[in-house]
C-alpha cells in the first residue's frame, strides 16, 4: 500500500464531525487531497478569507494542554492526533478544512482519523519524498525529561513513561513505525488523564467536551471506562502516538530513531527548535540521495 520513495496524498475529500475536548464545541472537518510539496496545512473556513496555516513547528503557539498552531490572529488547536494519523500512514500532502478553533477529539485516539484516511484512499504522487536523515545524535535533557534522535535506517520510536500510579508505573515501547504497525498497534491508543486532573480542568473551564467516550480516565487504582483498556500498555502507546504527531511538525518524514522519556508536547516542541538549529546533524534528501527540482523549492520553504 505504501511507496516510501514517492510523496502521497489522499484520493478524495473525506469529512467528519465531533466536539473539541476543551471548548466542548461542535466542529466539522474535511480532509482534501493536496499537490506535491504542499505538506499538511489547516484552513479555518469559519473565518473571513479562509486563513491557512502550515502544520510546522515554527507555527506552534501553545503546547500547554495540546499542540496549537496559529498565524496572524487565528489558531487551530489539538492537531496532534490527526497529525499522527497523517505521519503514521505516510501522507505528505493534505489540506484540512475546519470550522472552529479546536479539532474534534473523536474517541481520544488517532483511530477515527486513520480510518477516514484509509476510507479516502492513499495515492502515490509523481514526485520523490524527501526525508530528514539523521547523521549525528541530538539530545535534550531537562528536569528528568529526555528526548534524543539518532541515526537509523528506518523510522523508529522508543518511548518511556513513568507515573507513580499502580496501573502505569514505568512503561516502555520501542518499535519501527510502518503504516501497518501504526494502524494496528498505535492509532487506537487513547489519551488518558487522572480523575483529579479532569475535575480540576473542568473547574477552570477546560476539558468541557471531555467524557469517558474520548479519554481513558483513571482514579487512584482503576480505569473508570466501562470497557477497560484497549491494550494493556495503552498509556505508552498513546505517548508514542503523540510523539509521532509532534515530530511530524518538522514537515518531512524522518529516517532516524527518536527516544523520548517522560516527555510531552511542550518538551517535544523545545527539542524540534533545537533540532532545526543543529543543521550539521542531519540532511534532507530523498532515499536515493537525489534532489528533485520541486524538492529544492520545498526545502527553501522549510528553511523560512
Ligand atoms: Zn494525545
Amino acid at each position: 500500500m505504501n511507496h516510501p520513495n514517492a510523496q502521497q496524498t489522499i484520493s478524495r475529500p473525506v469529512s467528519c464531525s465531533g466536539i473539541g475536548v476543551h471548548s466542548g464545541k461542535q466542529v466539522n472537518l474535511t480532509l482534501h487531497p493536496a499537490p506535491l510539496n504542499h505538506g499538511i496545512k489547516f484552513r479555518r473556513i469559519d473565518l473571513p478569507d479562509y486563513p491557512v496555516v502550515a502544520a510546522r513547528f515554527n507555527k506552534v503557539v501553545d503546547t500547554s494542554l495540546a499542540t496549537v498552531i496559529g498565524d496572524d490572529g487565528f489558531i487551530v488547536s489539538t492537531i496532534e492526533h490527526l497529525m499522527a494519523a497523517f505521519a503514521g500512514l505516510g501522507i505528505d500532502n493534505a489540506l484540512v478544512d475546519v470550522d472552529s478553533h479546536e479539532m474534534p477529539i473523536m474517541d481520544g485516539s488517532a483511530g477515527p482519523f486513520a480510518e477516514m484516511l484509509m476510507t479516502a484512499g492513499i495515492e502515490c504522487q509523481d514526485g520523490p519524498r524527501c526525508f530528514f536523515i539523521i547523521n549525528k545524535p541530538i539530545e535534550l535533557e531537562e528536569d528528568g525529561k529526555f528526548v534524543g534522535i539518532y541515526p537509523s535506517d528506518d523510522f523508529r520510536v522508543s518511548c518511556t513513561i513513568t507515573f507513580d500510579h499502580p496501573l502505569i508505573q514505568t512503561q516502555t515501547l520501542s518499535t519501527v513505525i510502518t503504516p501497518d504497525y501504526f494502524l494496528k498497534e498505535i492509532a487506537c491508543a487513547r489519551t488518558f488523564g487522572f480523575l483529579h486532573e479532569v475535575e480540576l480542568m473542568k473547574k477552570y473551564g477546560l476539558g468541557q467536551g471531555g467524557t469517558l467516550d474520548n479519554a481513558v480516565v483513571i482514579d487512584h487504582e482503576r480505569v473508570l471506562n466501562e470497557g477497560g483498556l484497549r491494550f494493556q500498555d495503552e498509556f505508552v502507546r498513546h505517548k508514542l502516538l503523540d510523539c509521532i504527531g509532534d515530530f511530524s511538525l518538522l514537515g518531512l518524514p524522518i529516517r532516524g530513531h527518536i527516544v523520548a522519556k517522560r516527555s510531552g508536547h511542550g518538551f517535544h516542541h523545545t527539542f524540534l527548535e533545537k533540532f532545526f538549529l543543529e543543521k550539521n546533524s542531519w540532511q534532507t534528501c530523498t532515499l536515493n540521495g537525489t534532489f528533485h527540482k520541486d524538492t529544492a523549492g520545498h526545502l527553501k520553504q522549510l528553511a523560512n
